[in-house]
């Protein structure tokens, strides 16, 4: 276990499993407990705080879909969309292409 504040070197000697804590102490003393899962080679740079696993998907159906009355199950996230609106964008795969093609996307599962 980890406690911050950690030394300048930790992150070179964080491992897998390892368990992190992190107090954000701005009054109200909030303590986290992280656990690494996994350790890998960084793949894009994603401004985009990157959401890997979550209890419930909370957009299923594609917008634009929506917009032309029909229901679609979104398959894609979009990350600059992400960004830009400051939620998840998710989209179907008909319109990653044509909405979102020159976008930063990634297929999401459920
Ligand atoms: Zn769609
Ligand atoms: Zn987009």
């Amino acid at each position: 276990m980890y406690q911050d504040p950690y030394p300048p070197d930790a992150l070179e000697h964080i491992l897998e499993y390892d368990t992190l804590s992190y107090t954000d102490d701005f009054g109200d003393n909030i303590q986290y407990v992280l656990k690494v899962k996994a350790i890998g080679l960084c793949e894009r740079v994603v401004k985009y705080l990157h959401v890997v696993e979550q209890s419930k998907p909370r957009y299923r159906y594609c917008p634009d879909c929506k917009a032309e009355g029909k229901q679609e199950i979104t398959t894609w996230i979009c990350f600059q969309c992400s960004t830009k609106n400051q939620r998840d964008v998710l989209v179907c795969a008909e319109h990653v292409g044509s909405e979102h093609e020159d976008h930063s996307t990634e297929p999401v599962t459920y």
